[in-house]
């Protein structure tokens, strides 16, 4: 069994991972199944996992052109939320994880209430525990979600999940010169302005000492490279 380096993790996803930048489609059934497996390898070899789920593939209260108020457009993002968490939910399930859906907004009739000491007892359990709803509340986003809950159920590493390998000095699609960071303070990615997360999410990160690393979802074993202390993607700490 492989030497787990991180017992307990918070995976943060976005909406977006799970169609892969294709916006004709909501949920690609591809990606979201290797996920899972990615997630089952984690798992398996004994980490406990939390997931929180962004919604941006379905809808965004803040920057939808709909018309609609702010407020209840982030209640739609915070349902769209719960409906990606439904779907990885299902997608874990089909391959043998034991799992269990709590949300911050209530909808008992397919989510537990978010109540954290039941979350820990499930992560102890060892099941997969897929937060819906962000933080619950409008004016927030599920980065914040994300690292609230990751400070409140005491994870190890908050874990951002991208398609890039990391924060770079520059964007690399862009500039072939920018360079990846292998570690780097809260204070100088603020200072540098590198938008890790939005500003909220990363001073809970920063005053609670919660170390984050960056790193690429979608290369097969990243997952389990990372908790098992590889060298890859980008550590934010202290
Ligand atoms: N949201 C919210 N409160 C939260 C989390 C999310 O109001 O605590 C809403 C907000 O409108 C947000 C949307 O849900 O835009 C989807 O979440 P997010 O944008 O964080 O998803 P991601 O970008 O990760 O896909």
């Amino acid at each position: 069994m492989s030497q787990l380096k991180y017992k307990r993790i918070l995976l943060k996803l976005s909406g977006e991972a799970l169609n892969g930048g294709d916006k004709s489609q909501i949920i690609n059934s591809d990606i979201l199944a290797q996920y899972a497996i990615e997630i089952k390898s984690v798992v398996d070899a004994g980490c406990e996992v939390a997931i929180v789920i962004g919604g941006g593939n379905i809808f965004r209260g803040a920057s939808s052109n709909s018309g609609i108020e702010r407020e209840q457009g982030d209640y739609m993002g915070m349902m769209a939320t719960v409906i990606n968490g439904m779907a990885i939910q299902s997608a874990l399930e089909k391959i043998g994880l034991h799992t269990r859906l709590l949300s911050a907004i209530k909808v008992e009739q397919v989510a537990e209430p978010f109540i954290r000491r039941r979350a820990i007892r499930h992560l102890e359990k060892g099941r997969v525990v897929i937060l819906g709803a962000g933080t619950g509340n409008p004016y927030f986003s599920t980065d914040s979600g994300g690292a609230l809950r990751a400070n409140e159920l005491g994870v190890n590493l908050l874990l951002k999940g991208t398609s890039v390998d990391g924060v770079y000095t520059a964007d690399p699609r862009k500039d072939p010169t920018a360079t990846r960071y292998k570690q780097i303070s809260y204070d100088e990615a603020i200072s540098k302005n590198l938008k890790i997360m939005d500003l909220t999410a990363f001073a809970l990160c920063k005053e609670n000492k919660m170390p984050i690393i960056v790193f690429d979802m979608n290369q097969e074993g990243n997952l389990m490279k990372v908790v098992t202390g590889g060298d890859l993607g980008t550590l934010v700490t202290e």
